[in-house]
């Protein structure tokens, strides 16, 4: 985590998965997805898709010496990202995986009083949309980037451009939030935004200690949410 001055910081942009929740086993079935789809075009089986899969990953690594996204190492493999998603959208149930955990809940309030919150995410907008609904935390966002956006997953600093430009603030006024640092906070950090590593629900609870001192806490200044962001 980078020291950041809680004073200049006007917005807040989070990750979603694995940032404002963790779930292992919701994980594992979104890598599961992605190996049926790759089996699909590659005509193998699923076991052979994750082994292969598996490999690519480890190749682009040592190719690159970056992270790996799934989205790179289906597109490696043949497949498209737009197909990988929508495949995602017909298949993966986060419902049956995730719950809604108000101490996040009471968080994002805490934080919406003081900040506009944002969520900027390599998942589809329509299952954004039914996670953040499931978590309780829709009416807290003012606006949602995925990678519906431009078709490029993160890191991608063209997209975290846009996200500025969007949502209107200046770099150091923009707080990023994610559980990849190479993925979510690299580019940000790169671009002079200040930015937080959050992998667990102990790192992302801190935050309201962080951004909001004790004797303001009873306080909220209310910033007033942006009409609807197009993103
Ligand atoms: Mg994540």
């Amino acid at each position: 985590m980078s020291e950041f001055t809680t004073a200049e910081i006007r917005g807040i942009v989070f990750d979603l998965d694995g940032t404002l929740y963790v779930c292992d086993r919701f994980a594992a079935e979104i890598q599961d997805a992605a190996a049926a789809y790759i089996a699909g075009v590659k005509g193998i089986s699923q076991a052979e898709a994750g082994l292969l899969m598996a490999a690519t990953r480890l190749r682009l690594v040592e190719e690159s010496g970056t992270v790996q996204t799934l989205s790179a190492v289906c597109m490696a493999l043949g497949g498209s990202v737009q197909e990988l998603h929508r495949f995602f959208e017909r298949t993966l149930r986060p419902e049956e995986y995730l719950f809604r955990d108000e101490r996040v809940v009471r968080l994002l309030e805490g934080l919406a009083e003081r900040f506009l919150l944002y969520i900027y995410t390599n998942n589809n907008r329509p299952l954004t949309t039914r996670i953040i609904n499931y978590l309780g935390l829709d009416g807290l966002i003012c606006g949602i980037f995925t990678i519906e956006d431009a078709w490029r997953g993160k890191p991608d600093e063209g997209m975290v451009n846009r996200v500025l430009e969007v949502i209107g603030l200046a770099p150091n006024e923009t707080l990023f939030i994610g559980d990849r640092y190479d993925v979510d906070l690299r580019v940000p950090e790169q671009l002079g935004c200040p930015v937080y590593l959050s992998q667990n629900l102990e790192q992302l609870l801190r935050l309201g200690g962080l951004l909001i001192p004790p004797s303001l806490a009873d306080k909220p200044a209310a910033p007033a949410c942006p009409p609807a962001v197009q993103s």
